[in-house]
């Protein structure tokens, strides 16, 4: 079927709150490359935002869930549990940076991933509220809708939000917050409203996702470290974004040395199969009762037989080492565009989780998601796949597979050059 059948479908069927603006369907993929429902190709630089760091339908994974298909493909592991399940958390727990021995619990999407963090927070500390950050992202279900930095367009239709979530600025020093400021918010909150005594956890992104690729420096994660452990709440470190490969290290928080109670992940777990995990230190993970964790589907065999194969392909292939050069080929780019646009500023990358900021100028660092705008529809009109984000909505993310070929990743820069030399 045409782009154009396809829409008439999709207006007449697909519920309004969840149908894409976007009137391009996507029909098959490689790597870095989609083409669609029309045969125009495009090139990805949103990898499906954060899933693909390896790049769509990696050979060696297709093949294990082709080869998973063949043997098992559900039972639900409470009712009887198989290797994959198993091998996926065994792989997970010598992988995280948690403090002591790690275990696994799986589940389908990042949001189920924060929820279920929450659940094992509440259960291994006795307390019930949390803190969580301006610009934070965590998800669409009524926990993560709370939790998130912005209500609209999330939780704008759907009534009161549970009454035990709290916020904290997140240090953004471009646009005027330090982290001293954020840290002085934080300690604020909890002594004025969370208070530490009801304070099960603190959750935090290393990096801002949707939030603006903002980072977090090791320093003030520290700081957060040492204030959960002063009053006694976890550490939870999301990941879902800023995990496997994006920053040029497994995580995110890696980067800073600090080691949380609870780490969420998903997204390129599996190059698109869907599955998250919540990875924890071991006393934190036991703490509820028998069949007090998952779900018919959590952790199904074919999304464990894709995240095994992606464990082997970071491990075959060095994932992290092509992570690393993109992040440095990318920071060139985004030198040469500050120093040429005008608009162009706050260039920022940890690897290649990388974004540039639009703004009136360099002086009054006024945000302008009116030019960002501008630009992802310029790449979109010449074939590029490009997402906006941020606090501010100026912000212009890559989330491109690390495995992106040299000249596939050229013509991808070359389009969004020609986009910012056009506003
Ligand atoms: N946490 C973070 C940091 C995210 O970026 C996202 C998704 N963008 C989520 C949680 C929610 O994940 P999902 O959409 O799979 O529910």
């Amino acid at each position: 079927m045409s782009n154009e059948e396809l829409q008439k479908l999709k207006e007449r069927y697909v519920a309004a709150g969840a149908a894409s603006p976007n009137q391009q369907f996507a029909d098959h993929a490689r790597n870095a490359e989609l083409w669609d429902a029309n045969g125009k190709r495009m090139i990805d630089f949103a990898g499906g935002i954060g899933v693909l760091n390896i790049g769509h339908r990696h050979p060696k994974v297709v093949e294990a869930v082709k080869a998973q298909l063949d043997k098992l493909m559900h039972t639900c592991q409470t009712v009887m549990p198989y290797e994959g399940y198993v091998r996926v958390a065994e792989k997970l727990s010598q992988v995280v940076p948690v403090r002591g021995h790690a275990k696994v619990m799986l589940a389908n999407s990042g949001a189920e991933a924060l929820e279920n963090a929450l659940k094992i927070a509440r259960a291994a500390t006795g307390k019930t509220n949390v803190i969580c950050f301006d610009g934070g992202y965590h998800g669409r279900t009524f926990m993560t809708m709370a939790m998130n930095g912005k209500v609209a367009p999330y939780a704008t239709d759907f009534g009161p939000m549970p009454g035990t979530v709290f916020r904290a600025p997140y240090p953004v020093p471009y646009h005027g917050v330090s982290e001293d400021e954020a840290l002085r918010g934080l300690k604020m909150v909890l002594k004025t409203d969370a208070n530490p005594k009801d304070t099960a956890a603190v959750v935090i992104e290393p990096v801002l996702g949707e939030g603006g690729f903002y980072q977090a420096s090791a320093s003030f994660l520290k700081k957060i470290r040492e204030i959960c452990d002063e009053h006694g709440m976890l550490m939870i470190a999301d990941e879902v974004q800023s995990g496997f490969g994006r920053t040029g290290k497994m995580f995110a928080i890696e980067h800073s040395g600090v080691e949380p109670d609870i780490m969420t992940m998903a997204k390129s777990m599996a190059d698109g199969m869907p599955i998250s995990a919540i990875v924890g230190t071991d006393k934190v993970m036991d703490a509820s009762g028998p069949n007090s964790l998952g779900g018919t589907y959590t952790g199904s065999p074919t999304a464990c037989a894709a995240a095994l194969a992606v464990m082997e392909v970071f491990e075959e292939e060095d994932i992290l080492g092509q992570s690393q050069a993109l992040g440095e080929k990318l920071a060139k780019h985004f030198a040469q565009w500050q120093e040429k646009f005008e608009h162009v500023d706050n260039v920022r990358n940890l690897g290649p989780m990388a974004a540039i900021e639009l703004v009136t100028d360099k002086q009054s660092r006024e945000p302008r998601a009116d030019l960002a705008a501008k630009v992802t529809a310029y790449a979109k009109e010449h074939g590029l796949i490009l997402l906006s984000c941020g606090l501010y909505g100026n912000t212009i993310r890559f989330l491109m597979p690390v495995t992106i070929e040299d000249d596939v990743l050229e013509e991808g820069m070359q389009i969004v050059e020609d986009a910012l030399a056009s506003l």
